[in-house]
């Protein structure tokens, strides 16, 4: 194959950084998108002057970004008017106490003395931990394809089994640090991040923490759409052509290749190259002929879904940080809840978001701009769920858990809201199940058992983003992006 043309379904994160590499090593790239803007899961929408991200929110794992926007000839800092949350997150309890989770080590020593006396050599030992699965799944896992069994299943990764503790559960594995449930629960509720329960995550995932930690959480000035916007430019400087509000209704293939796209309008676009950026089981269950593998997809394991509320209100909340998380006690209880029975937990745990605490433009003079994030089940197959029910439930517990900080006349001040719930994922981005992190990371849907960047059976067809490898997250899918490039060309040429 000497492809000279290339078209990608999506412009997400992954679909737009795959875009820019291929284009600048001198394909010709087109970028079809359902939607009128790029950017996919990372997305915003303005009103009356309150700006939203509805998407991410953490701006996590920096040195991935830095390499990211140097693989793209470009630099994060040139691009992005970067600043350090610190504390990152102030976490709320069910009891009412609070704990400020911080780099500043003095702060980390006194506060978690005070909940369980020796508890700082524990994070630090946690840390120590985190530190060394950190580097070990990025240079063994992440940054590199697994295009054969034997690139994952060899001796030389025999070592991973004893060093990323990949068989022992996060939370389990938490009792060597900790004896503190609130502790336990500070370290661990990242595992939501990879849509997982802290439960069945592997313990390998004290990575997040420690990235946390260590290399911060961030702010881009102008909020998350802006990394979208400065890699949206970076392609098109490429020479990437993107055509929005148009979707893609199949792929054309032959017995062993793609042959292009067909458009919901009819018309059929040729390709060398076809590469799919919308969900990958989504794609194999709608955009392509059925077969055994899109049934074996269909019955993997996907991750939880939110409810999320977007509020313009017409005061400001000094009280809220930029990211609060109220954690509920019953946490066993709450994943249980979210993964087994894909419902609302009973008292579920709720993140708060207030962007104009970072950035005062998010939200006109005087207002505020917030978000309120719910983790729930994802849609499930006998449609049961009564999605307006657990909005307006969902809704109620937020209200509940800020009357703990103080705050009782929200209701009083929101001018408008606009939610989310898992059905608005699901149609907005085509996302199987309305599923908003992708196929779950369980240890048999991780690395070489994640599904392959290249279709199986047609040479030509290739996929990026959160349900391939190496995962969901935004650096992740640059990465994703930029492995899917190398792949295509080291493969064409
Ligand atoms: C609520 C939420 C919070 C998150 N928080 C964070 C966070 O704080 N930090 C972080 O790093 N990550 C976070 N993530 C994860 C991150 O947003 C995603 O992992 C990442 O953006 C996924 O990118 P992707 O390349 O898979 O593309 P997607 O975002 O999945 O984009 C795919 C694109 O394909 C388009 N498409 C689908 N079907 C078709 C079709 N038939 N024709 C044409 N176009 C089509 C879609 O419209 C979409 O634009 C969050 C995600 C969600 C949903």
């Amino acid at each position: 194959m000497n492809p000279k043309s290339v078209i990608i379904i999506g412009a997400g994160i992954g679909g737009i950084t795959a875009a820019t590499h291929l284009a600048r090593s001198g394909l010709r790239v087109a970028v079809i998108e359902k939607n009128a803007r790029p950017g996919g899961r990372c997305n915003r929408f303005n009103r009356e002057g309150h700006q939203f991200d509805t998407g991410p929110s953490l701006f996590v794992m920096p040195l991935l970004y830095e390499a990211e926007f140097g693989a793209l000839g470009s630099s994060m800092h040139e691009q992005l008017d970067l600043q350090r949350v610190d504390p990152t997150y102030h976490l709320v309890f069910d009891d009412g106490s609070r704990l400020a989770l911080t780099s500043d080590m003095k702060s980390m020593r006194e506060q978690l003395e005070s909940i369980q006396p020796g508890s700082f050599r524990g994070l630090q030992d946690y840390l120590q931990e985190g530190e060394r699965h950190y580097h070990l799944v990025l240079n063994r896992l992440v940054n590199r394809n697994f295009r054969k069994a034997f690139d994952f299943f060899n001796p030389r990764n025999l070592d991973l089994i004893f060093r990323l503790k990949p068989l022992i559960n996060h939370y389990q594995n938490m009792s060597a640090y900790f004896d503190e449930p609130r502790l336990k629960l500070a370290f661990t509720f990242q595992d939501v991040y990879m849509g997982l329960s802290p439960f069945e995550a592997p313990a390998t995932y004290s990575m997040m923490p420690y990235s946390e930690l260590a290399h911060g959480v961030w702010y881009p000035k102008g909020g998350m759409y802006r990394v979208v916007e400065s890699l949206t430019d970076l392609a098109r400087q490429a020479g990437v052509e993107f055509i929005f509000n148009s979707a893609v209704e199949r792929i054309d293939v032959n017995a062993t290749h793609a042959r292009g796209v067909r458009l919901a309008d009819g018309s059929h676009l040729d390709a060398d190259v076809v590469l799919a950026n919308a969900d990958l089981p989504y794609v194999y269950q709608h955009l392509l002929p059925q077969d055994r593998m899109a049934r074996a997809l269909s019955r993997k394991r996907f991750s939880c879904s939110v409810i999320s509320f977007f509020w313009g209100v017409d005061r400001v909340y000094e009280a809220l940080s930029p990211h609060t998380l109220f954690l509920a006690d019953d946490y066993r209880e709450n994943f249980d809840s979210i993964i087994r029975d894909l419902s609302l937990p009973a008292n579920p745990s709720i993140y708060l978001h207030a962007p104009a605490r970072l950035d005062p433009s998010m939200a006109p003079r005087g207002q505020d701009t917030l978000i309120a994030v719910v983790p729930v089940g994802h849609l499930s197959e006998n449609g049961e769920q009564n999605w307006d029910k657990l909005r307006d439930q969902a809704r109620r517990h937020v209200f509940r858990r800020l009357r703990t900080l103080g705050i009782s006349d929200i209701e009083a001040h929101i001018k408008f809201e606009e939610a989310f719930t898992p059905i608005s994922w699901a149609k907005r981005y085509n996302l199987m199940k309305g599923s908003t992190h992708g196929l779950s990371h369980t240890l048999t849907q991780m690395g070489y058992l994640r599904p392959s960047n290249r279709h199986p059976h047609y040479k030509n067809l290739y996929f990026v983003g959160a349900s391939t490898h190496p995962g969901t997250g935004m650096p992740t899918a640059m990465v994703s992006g930029r492995l899917v490039a190398e792949r295509i060309k080291a493969e064409a040429g």
